[in-house]
């Protein structure tokens, strides 16, 4: 791995640290990733992968991934895979490979111990009757009628359940623990429901299932995972979590959570993102405006970008929102060291250089990455017609507008001085091409007489540039939040209209021509930008990753960041 933000250290590690001290599990760090199988993994996940992966390496530990698919009818083959290859694409290697629906039999095994031991009971009662049943948080709950079945009966009933026998949803197992309990996920929670689904590893096997409470920490425990991290929505569920390790008297894993990552402008549940992509709002999961991991790797995050984002962020207590700046933050400052330059014109405007001679070709250095000097140097065509941005020629200048207008002298990157002399213009008054001179002896870019200019523009030889298209992202959602919306509307309504722009037209320099998919690059002024897939060979697609602005490093400066956060105090 290449360099990285030094871990800040947090509560989770303090944790950890005393559990070393104390010697609660023989010196062992263990931790478990464990998504359910319905989606793909979004930045969200890369914090907890960075610190289920990041805390176990850190104390010479040891990572399972497990997929919780203990839901057979949200879950497909298709997210197994792609989540492999997220976790191993953000650089981390998981110990062992598990999945909860491994330990089904085990599971079976023992609810049918804790039926014996009374702990346990098949209810006949609907899931809206338990749910009345169950109380309020200011009202008990009340005993089901079956209640006290005996425990003959809970077994037959129990088997008869496994059997098939009954009907989806008509019977339950549910643990016998506390009808008054002021926590709600004690008031007899259930372990099993009967779903007649098939389930894509043990297929046909099972009709009933356990239910996340009662597989997440027993599977921690058959793991012996010492230390289960999760988001703060489980801390109310970890007296329960505690209370099945104890009763079944198995490896005491133990919980401890912390705040999701929420980002500004940006959606992480994936249920809300698989509706992004089964109503077309997206071109799939992938699509780069997704903060999905395979979305922000086509756009060309990377994954160190991503590490240095996490480890920076830290973890806490409680919930609150990180500005999407601060993600952009980190992917520039980790692009700035590692992609090449090039010069790409994304809106091309004529400049013919009158002076130069018609067929000459001049070849230019040009500087690859002046943050390494290892990368080297390329050269750059340079010919009598050139592309340069219609943003950089302005006929009639405003105030502090230092770039190419009619009488002014600008630098051409790497090229020469350049002084336009005329227009020319259609019957509409818009500028169809710019006429300058050069300067023959500013070659590299430096006047001998020393005479400076203001401005420094890139360009492409028109004669040698590459089509291209250029796809370039704003926020998806306009909304910091977009979970606020207007009465009767859902988070669609939040959408970006402008989330993305095509532009056809983009010339590039010409090694520009057959990028490798997914190479990087800043392309000089702009921003940075990342190959797509769609690429053809000749005619590349670019994605743009992050543009050069850094609206996070005037934020930062406004207001110093704690390290804990990571976000403007
Ligand atoms: P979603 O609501 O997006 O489906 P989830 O929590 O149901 O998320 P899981 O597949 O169950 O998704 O999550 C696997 C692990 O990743 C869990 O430990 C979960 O707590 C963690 N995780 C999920 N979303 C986030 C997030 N936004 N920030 C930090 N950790 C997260
Ligand atoms: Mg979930």
């Amino acid at each position: 791995m290449t360099e990285q933000a030094p871990i800040t250290s947090n509560f989770i590690r303090e944790i950890i640290l005393e559990d070393l001290k104390t010697n609660k599990y023989q010196g062992r760090v263990q931790t478990r990733f464990p998504p359910e199988p319905n989606g793909y993994l979004h930045i969200g996940h890369a914090k907890a992968i960075c610190l289920d992966f990041g805390l176990a390496d850190e104390f010479k530990g040891h990572t399972n991934l497990r997929f919780d698919d203990t839901n057979p009818s949200k879950e497909e083959t298709e997210y197994v895979e792609s989540i492999q290859q997220d976790v191993k694409w953000l650089g981390f290697q998981w110990d062992s490979l598990f999945y909860a629906s491994d330990y089904f039999d085990q599971l079976y095994e023992w609810a049918v111990q804790l039926i014996k031991a009374g702990k346990a009971y098949v209810d006949d009662l609907s899931a809206d009757q338990i749910r009345e049943y169950r109380g309020t948080l200011t009202q008990p709950g009340r005993n089901s009628p079956h209640r006290d079945r005996s425990v003959e009966q809970n077994l037959d009933l129990f088997e008869r359940m496994k059997r098939g026998e009954f009907p989806d949803g008509s019977r339950t197992l549910r643990a016998k623990i506390d009808m008054a309990s002021p926590n709600l996920n004690l008031r007899d929670p259930v372990m099993y429901r009967i779903l007649h689904a098939h389930h894509h590893r043990t297929g046909d096997k099972w009709c009933i299932y356990p239910m996340y409470d009662y597989a997440h920490g027993q599977s921690d425990s058959l793991e012996k995972v010492t230390h289960s991290m999760c988001t703060l929505e489980f801390e109310d569920h970890r007296p329960l979590y505690n209370w099945f390790i104890e009763q079944l008297g198995i490896f005491p894993s133990r919980q401890i959570e912390f705040d999701r990552l929420n980002l500004t402008y940006t959606l992480l549940s994936k249920r809300k993102l698989l509706q992004l992509v089964e109503e077309r709002h997206v071109n799939g999961w992938d699509d780069p405006r997704m903060p999905t991991i395979s979305g922000i790797r086509r756009r060309g995050y990377t994954p160190e970008a991503i590490r240095n984002f996490c480890n920076s962020i830290g973890v806490s207590k409680t919930n609150g929102s990180i500005e999407l700046a601060m993600l952009e933050h980190f992917v520039r400052e980790d692009l700035n060291k590692r992609a090449p330059r090039a010069m790409a014109v994304l809106r091309p405007l004529k400049v013919v250089i009158d002076n130069y001679p018609e067929h000459k070709v001049d070849e230019l250095d040009a500087i690859n990455n002046p943050e390494d000097a290892s990368a080297g140097i390329r050269k750059v065509p340079f010919s009598r017609v050139l592309y340069i941005e219609q943003d950089d020629f302005r006929e009639n200048p405003p105030k502090q507008y230092y770039r190419l207008s009619p009488g002014r002298e600008v630098r051409l990157r790497y090229g020469y001085l350049i002084t336009c002399t005329s227009v020319v213009k259609n019957e509409k008054d818009e500028v169809l091409e710019v006429h300058c001179s050069y300067d023959p002896a500013t070659r590299g870019g430096n006047a001998p007489d020393g005479r400076k200019v203001k401005s420094t523009i890139h360009w492409v030889s028109a004669a040698h540039a590459v089509d291209a298209e250029v796809r370039i992202y704003e926020t998806l959602f306009t909304k910091e939040d977009p979970n606020q919306v207007e009465l009767g509307k859902d988070f669609t309504s939040n959408l970006n209209p402008n989330s993305l722009e095509i532009i056809r037209e983009a010339k590039l320099e010409p090694s520009l021509a057959t990028p490798q998919v997914g190479a990087r690059y800043q392309f000089e002024r702009l921003g940075y930008f990342c190959a797509d897939p769609d690429s053809k060979p000749g005619h590349p697609v670019f994605n743009r990753t992050v543009a050069l602005k850094d609206t996070w490093a005037k934020i930062e400066k406004k207001a110093p960041v704690d390290p804990g956060r990571g976000r403007p105090a």
